[in-house]
């Protein structure tokens, strides 16, 4: 039987017309009225410009308002919404626009030229583009609009973010999203006075989420074209912001920015996701006072799936929780031993777009595999290790290499490390540091060294330590570990 629910948009514009929807840093804002409004102008000329209902439509945007209102205008037409990380090449974007088989580009004037490549790269010179600056917005409403939404069809395609190999396309349903909203607020709880910071760009999902929670609580969000700690802080400081989701190095970046200050106390929750969390980052967030969550989740899963509670925070601090009410956590191992993650919900994708083999692998009875190694402790908190294809094996020890960069991280003159298995004619594999330092820092590999050995076991030392001006990231600021022992040679090696 398929299920509908009234077009959230839709919705809060009846129930919360002059409410605050969304706020930007250039300070601007939107009333869920006005947005529904003039997100009903944006699909009436969709419409007009021929898309229609079951196009993959692709955007490629920074997190601007007009990225808000192409979105939910795709959804008035329920057309599926190919969202585009913005930092990708032409030919990195051609490969996802050919994949997803899109029909039409949505772009702002900073991305056309490389829409504009990634289009003729992908061999679809007819595929049209549409511009913000040129949308017209003379109708007031689409004559198709759709007023409902069915949980079962899909609304985005969003590709995993290309960490461990070539990112995939996961297909996330209306249903997805909407699971993945109430699930985090019956875990977070949700106040009246509740505003989320989107720092995080909406081309992932952890940013795409925050925008699903706007329309389905009626909550506003305060919209950061980019990440910037200073006005982020700023934002939480002096615009009643509670909430924001970020991943380990902005949280670094904010606590480095708010030096002695503290963070007001209206401001609840630093949800913290999207990779490891360095122990003494948790530490020097606790000891500024900052409510940090960690939370763990994927593109596959609409963003949190497991997430630790208000209550259990200090005393869990390293663990990402327990799994949201409506979902379920498996180890596949013996309690209290490592063994690949296993989760399942209704927020978890059905799979990818046209990769059946993928899904097959990953999915099964509803059960995804998620490649991530963790354990639960005797309450069932889960403690995410590392991730199943970056496991390195050193003469039959395992080694995790979140584990050294975390204690890598907690060195004084150390910014960041990233560590990665390099092959060895004895041991198979070993462990190497690769590590960014602070400006005025004098230290030299005997120091990093040292410092190995009196906090890890010996196996676990890295056995190469180079320095590095900074580290290969892709667009959500992940540690790429496959590109590091490329940086091998730029030091000589
Ligand atoms: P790809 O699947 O293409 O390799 P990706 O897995 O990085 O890319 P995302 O879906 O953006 O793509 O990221 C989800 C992954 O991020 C998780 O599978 C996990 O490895 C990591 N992650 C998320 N939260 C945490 C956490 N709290 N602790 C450790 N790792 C986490
Ligand atoms: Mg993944």
């Amino acid at each position: 039987m398929e299920s509908n629910l009234p077009h959230w948009l839709q919705k809060q514009a009846e129930l919360n017309p002059h409410e605050k929807a969304i706020e930007t840093d250039d300070g601007s804002s939107l009333s869920f009225l006005e947005l529904h409004e003039r997100s009903k102008q944006y699909a009436a000329y969709f419409e007009e410009n021929g898309i229609q209902r079951g196009d993959h439509v692709a955007v490629l945007s920074s997190n601007r308002l007009e990225m808000v209102l192409a979105i939910h205008a795709l959804s008035y037409l329920g057309a599926v919404v190919v969202l585009l990380n913005t930092r990708l090449t032409p030919e990195e974007l051609a490969f996802q626009i050919k994949d997803a088989e899109v029909s039409c580009l949505i772009t702002e004037e900073n991305f056309y030229s490389k829409g504009e490549a990634a289009i003729r790269n992908a061999g679809l010179a007819a595929c049209p583009i549409v511009q913000y600056h040129l949308i017209q917005t003379n109708r007031s409403s689409p004559d198709a609009i759709r007023k409902e939404i069915t949980l079962d069809e899909v609304f985005t395609i969003i590709y995993t973010s290309g960490t461990t190999g070539s990112p995939k396309g996961v297909q996330l349903t209306y249903g997805n999203h909407w699971a993945s909203a109430i699930s985090s607020a019956l875990n977070l709880g949700l106040s009246q006075s509740d505003k989320w910071l989107i720092c995080l760009p909406m081309f992932h999902v952890g940013g795409f989420s925050a925008l699903i929670k706007n329309v389905v609580y009626g909550m506003p969000v305060f919209l950061m074209e980019r990440f910037d700690e200073h006005m982020v802080n700023h934002a939480i400081k002096n615009s009643g912001v509670t909430i924001v989701s970020v991943v380990s190095i902005m949280l670094q970046r904010l606590i480095e920015n708010l030096r002695d200050e503290r963070l007001p106390a209206h401001f609840r929750c630093m949800l913290l996701g999207g990779g490891p969390a360095p122990k003494p980052l948790l530490e020097n967030a606790k000891d500024k006072a900052i409510p940090v969550f960690q939370t763990y989740g994927m593109t596959e899963t609409a963003s949190q799936i497991v997430t630790l509670s208000p209550k259990d925070a200090l005393r869990k601090l390293g663990s990402a929780g327990r799994a949201l009410s409506t979902a379920w956590l498996v180890i596949d191992a013996p309690r209290g031993e490592i063994g690949e993650i296993k989760v399942k919900g209704p927020m978890v994708t059905k799979g990818y777009y046209k990769r059946d083999e993928s899904t097959t692998e990953a999915l099964s009875d509803g059960w995804l595999a998620t490649g991530d190694l963790g354990y639960q402790d005797e309450e069932g908190f889960l403690y995410v290790v590392d991730r199943r294809k970056d496991l390195i094996i050193s003469g039959g020890e395992n080694i995790y290499p979140a584990e050294i960069e975390s204690v890598l991280s907690g060195m004084k003159g150390i910014m960041e490390a990233g560590v990665t298995g390099i092959e060895d004619q004895r041991w198979g594999q070993v462990p190497a540091a690769f590590v960014v330092t602070q400006k005025e820092s004098v230290l030299n590999e005997t120091d990093v060294l040292r410092y190995c050995r009196d906090h890890l076991a010996g196996y676990k030392c890295p056995k190469e330590i180079h320095f590095v001006e900074k580290l290969p990231r892709n667009a959500s600021n992940k540690l790429l570990r496959r590109e590091l022992p490329a940086f091998r040679k730029d030091v000589g090696n």
